[in-house]
């Protein structure tokens, strides 16, 4: 029996995830953008929920921490880095960490940048990631608390996990960022043709999530800062790879 995984919208443009392992009957809520939505999820699946896995501190992806905690005593796991600030936290992780959900290993990486602490989750035999605010469809997290080479540094984990593990994140800001990442890559192919399935797939209403590795590292600006390509349409050939993604989180920031 493999993992069942639910996703659903939550806030205005937030997604909350559900994971579920039938075998041991465990539910992991990936953060919790309110009470009442990550409720009616268990609800429409039939399932009981055992933890919370929190990504970073925001309130829209903690807010329903301490009312789900005291419904359902679930345990909350969420990052060392900034453990002061998750709501009813009961064990704190951090890089390199791993811990058991039903038979699977769940593995813990840093990802800096957006929040100071914020952590991804990484099931390595589900071939699936949760990412929080790092990482967004062809788009990358603010950086509000960290620097442009610590969100790098931070990306480039994600770039070398297998191009085939799929990735939930915590946002449906997917169009706006296809529009903007083809003003840095107009000529990407990929990029073309995933912009105008997104528009396909937003008009009905549907969300463009999860996505996958191999898909952002063709069309994802951020991920692909490294990349010749991209560096010789910014006339930043020479520049370290931190400082190409500087300069296109600085134009998203402005866009
Ligand atoms: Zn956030």
């Amino acid at each position: 029996m493999t993992l069942e995984i639910y996703q659903f919208p939550a806030r205005s443009d937030n997604y909350g995830v559900l994971v579920h392992d039938p075998e041991s009957g465990n539910t992991a809520s990936i953060d919790a953008p309110s009470a009442a939505e990550v409720e009616a999820a268990l609800a429409a699946k039939g399932w009981k929920l055992t933890h919370i896995f929190t990504t970073h501190h925001h309130n829209d992806h903690t807010e329903g921490n301490a009312a789900l905690k005291a419904q359902t005593g679930c345990e909350i796991i969420g990052p060392s880095g900034e453990s002061e600030k998750v709501p009813g936290i009961d064990k704190k992780v951090g890089e390199g960490d791993t811990f058991k959900f039903g038979k699977y290993t769940v593995e813990v990486l840093e990802t800096p940048g957006h929040t100071l602490g914020h952590i991804a989750y990484v099931i390595p035999e589900a071939k699936v990631a949760f990412v929080g605010d790092t990482m967004f469809a062809m788009g990358c997290g603010r950086v509000f608390e960290g620097t442009h080479e610590m969100m790098w540094n931070s990306l480039s984990k994600l770039r070398k996990l297998p191009a085939d593990t799929v990735v939930y994140a915590g946002h449906e800001y997917t169009q706006s960022n296809a529009k903007f990442a083809l003003t840095i890559e107009p000529d990407n192919e990929a990029l073309q043709q995933r912009a105008a399935e997104v528009d396909t797939v937003r008009a009905q209403g549907m969300p463009t999530l999860p996505t996958t590795i191999a898909a952002e590292l063709a069309t994802n600006p951020f991920l692909r800062a490294c990349e010749p390509e991209v560096k010789a349409a910014l006339k930043m050939n020479d520049a370290p790879d931190w400082a190409v993604f500087g300069e296109i989180r600085t134009r998203k920031d402005n866009a």
